[in-house]
């Protein structure tokens, strides 16, 4: 065929090959993201899982309690949420 044929051919093999590291690269950072971000999200909370805000003062009231200690607002207990 034309002489630049094979050229054009050979020069395809590294940008090819650039291609397809670059789109690896891209799912790996993709991957490694959401894995972290999975990670962060189970490991800090934010606050004690037993622990509530209570809605009137902000307190942190246990679960199990019945009643705000800081205001005596009465709070529902939710076991096992
Ligand atoms: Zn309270």
């Amino acid at each position: 065929m034309l002489p630049t044929f094979g050229f054009v051919a050979w020069m395809a093999g590294p940008i090819e090959m650039l291609l397809l590291l670059g789109v690896v690269g891209v799912v790996v950072v993709v991957v490694v993201t959401v894995v972290l971000l999975a990670v962060r999200r189970q490991g800090s909370p934010g606050a004690s899982p037993n622990l509530v805000p209570c809605p009137d003062c902000g307190r942190l009231v246990s679960r199990a309690a019945n009643a705000c200690p800081g205001c005596g607002r009465p709070m529902t207990p939710t076991p096992g949420a």
